[in-house]
């Protein structure tokens, strides 16, 4: 019987394949037999919508032509050879096995030379990833699933795990029933607020004035763990003192949360042996994305409340292997293996893949593909399982930018992306149900997933990667015969990731089918963090109120996120009719208050406009603070609106905090 893990969220909960159904495994530790009904209900989906044909075509205007695999590499390879590295793209996907970002990153950054590989994870954990390392020297989130049942309190905080991580969610109201408090911290009174012990409704970006907050109290009631602070700590003192100088009473009146809810929730945070923080999106999709996590991570430290059961900074990853991709290497900001740029690495790997051709620093982000591209300085994008014209923001401006790049190719399973209007070469590859390989959940649950259907001559993304690479001319360092081997190929490397932490070479393919593997257990032993000295970093950090602000012209705040039943835009999901009845695909959730003002009722269409563009929305009246709207991934106008500011340096999109109007929709619009 074949074992798989669902391929939507990083929950990554694993399923048995009996009598064409997916059935959830009850002795796997991370879903321990729950799943979710989007979860369950892709079996449905996997064939529906398939790109099935190669195609090709001159010019994105002309139609398309039915070609052939071969064909088809052999223009992607000619192109790329008569290209200078510097102008090749690659946009890999959380969507990917480890396999095949395996295949993808050792292609781009080992033998065309260059590092502008990114993934879509950018736009979802870039964020968090830069704040693991500059807390704790590495992107190692120090905490599983189950530490919720050691936990006396939970907050979640920019998460809503009712709709984008509904195992865990489930697990939480478990562990609810058995003690432990949860705090959801969110502008949006969303389905987790609905069984928080304490909804604290902060106003909209205000995240690092709360948690200055809760740190600048700490410190004055001498309520930190000094024993922590002392043995295991940098740059408390410059910390404190900086923290010392802010005023507590401004920065409540930032949030615009009452005294009294606060309080409440100081007295919970001080009376909490095992605390965990938990976020996603709302806190990552920023432009101070990085500073968010890092206000994060400085109440744990200067807490002690990390590297013990039950308690820790807990970055919830939103795709099923974004984490894979991490270590793989997907990220244009990492050279391979948690290996950053530098020259020692590069001959490390240089001399692992036997390659003279190894890119040597930083590539273009995700987004700065693209703002690249606008500037005429990308001739190959090479798109892999994922749909950039859709999920990316600031759209008007991205399809100008994609439509200027020359050769476009796309990889896809699915043939209704928004980005295949700009491929000029399409290729079919195999999704979920099809493909086999390895895959990470969000708390380093490394498992085998297996193929549960026939390829049908379709093939998986390793594949078409390693004969793209093997026309380049590398026969033998494009050998792969098997997901097997290639994992095997990927073992070896871990060995070379600083002090051998990713001890991916401890499991097996074969064991892993029956038994997953968390890499990095006790990493951080003893407290030890593989920062220089050892001790986990502190960083003061303010808000800047960076984001786009609200304006007579555009009152409202927009916050994205996604719903329980959907997937991202929905190529899968919004085809199964029983996951359509519960919610509509395209709405803007606002506040009763701000709906009365504006003459608007619950069904009545509106247009939501910001300055980049505009789209058409149903009104549902909710509990979402004032002046702030809410609109789903699955509409498939959202990124119309969306503001395309980038974080410093984890290169995040600030999707969450655009400003924009309303009004009631008209025809003549
Ligand atoms: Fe589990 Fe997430 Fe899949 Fe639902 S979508 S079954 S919670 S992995």
């Amino acid at each position: 019987m074949s074992k798989t893990v669902c391929a939507y969220c990083g929950v990554g909960c694993k399923f048995e394949f009996r009598d064409e159904k997916l059935k959830p495994i009850k002795s796997y530790p991370t879903n321990s037999g729950l799943a979710c009904a989007k979860g369950l209900s892709q079996i449905k989906s996997i064939f529906i919508d398939r790109c099935k044909e190669v195609k090709i075509r001159e010019s994105i205007k002309d139609n398309f032509k039915t070609s052939n695999y071969d064909e088809a590499i052999n223009i992607i390879a000619s192109k790329l050879k008569k290209t200078a590295p510097e102008r090749v793209g690659f946009y890999l996907s959380g969507q990917m096995l480890n396999e095949d970002y395996y295949v993808a990153n050792k292609l781009a950054k080992g033998f065309i030379g260059t590092s502008n590989c990114d993934t879509n994870s950018r736009t979802c954990m870039a964020s968090a990833v830069v704040g693991y390392k500059k807390s704790f020297g590495v992107d190692y989130v120090p905490l599983g699933i189950n530490d919720i049942d050691k936990a006396n309190l939970l907050i979640l905080t920019g998460a809503n795990p009712a709709e984008s991580h509904v195992v865990l969610f489930n697990k939480i109201k478990k562990a609810q029933k058995k003690g432990l408090k949860v705090v959801v911290i969110d502008p949006r009174f969303t389905l987790s607020a609905k069984i928080a012990d304490i909804y604290l409704p902060i106003k909209v970006n205000k995240d690092i004035d709360f948690f200055n907050l809760l740190a600048l109290k700490l410190i004055k009631d001498d309520s930190v763990d000094k024993d922590f602070i002392s043995n295991h700590t940098n740059n408390f003192d410059s910390f404190k003192e900086e923290i010392l100088k802010l005023d507590g009473t401004k920065l409540l009146e930032n949030t615009e949360l009452g005294i009294d809810s606060f309080e409440k929730f100081y007295k919970l945070f001080k009376e909490s042996k095992n605390i965990i923080t938990a976020w996603t999106m709302g806190i990552n999709q920023s432009s101070q994305g990085v500073d968010k996590n890092l206000a994060i991570n400085n109440l744990h430290i200067i807490t002690g409340q990390i590297n013990k059961e039950g308690s820790g900074p807990f970055s919830l990853t939103g795709q099923p292997n974004a984490m894979g991709g991490r270590e793989v290497g997907g990220l244009s900001t990492t050279l391979a293996v948690h290996l950053d740029f530098n020259e020692e690495n590069c001959k490390k790997v240089a001399e692992f893949w036997n390659s003279e051709n190894i890119a040597k620093q930083n590539g273009l982000t995700a987004y700065e593909m693209i703002e690249a591209a606008n500037e005429d300085k990308i001739d190959i994008l090479i798109i892999c399982h994922t749909d950039p014209i859709y999920h990316l923001p600031n759209r008007n401006f991205v399809q100008k930018a994609i439509s200027k790049i020359p050769l476009v190719v796309e990889i896809n399973a699915y043939e209704d992306s928004e980005t295949s209007k700009y491929a000029h070469i399409v290729l079919p590859a195999l999704p979920f149900g099809q493909k086999e390989g390895t895959q990470v959940n969000l708390d380093r649950t490394l498992t085998r997933v297996e193929s549960l259907y026939p390829k049908d001559g379709i093939l998986q993304d390793w594949e078409i990667f390693t004969k793209i690479g093997q026309n380049l001319g590398y026969e033998e360092e494009f050998s792969f015969k098997s997901s097997k081997e290639v994992f095997e190929e990927y073992q070896k490397m871990t060995k070379l990731s600083f002090q051998r932490h990713l001890n991916i070479f401890e499991t097996n393919y074969d064991k892993l089918k029956e038994k997953p593997f968390v890499w990095g257990k006790n990493l951080f032993k003893n407290s030890t963090f593989l920062t220089k000295n050892k001790k986990a970093n502190l960083f003061f950090v303010e808000n800047q109120n960076l984001s786009e602000q609200a304006s007579k012209e555009f009152p409202f705040i927009l916050l994205t996120g996604r719903t329980r039943d959907q997937w991202h835009s929905g190529s899968k999901s919004a085809k199964v009719d029983s996951l359509l009845k519960f919610k509509k695909l395209e709405f803007v959730e606002i506040n009763s208050t701000d709906a009365n003002k504006l003459g608007l009722k619950e069904g009545d269409m509106v247009k939501v406009s910001s300055k980049r563009g505009e789209l058409k929305a149903e009104v549902v009246i909710t509990d979402i603070n004032l002046k702030t709207i809410f609109i789903p991934l699955s509409h498939r106008d959202i990124n119309f609106l969306t503001d395309d500011l980038l974080d410093n340096l984890s290169k995040q999109p600030d999707y969450n905090h655009s400003a924009v109007r309303i009004e009631e929709w008209k025809e003549s619009f």
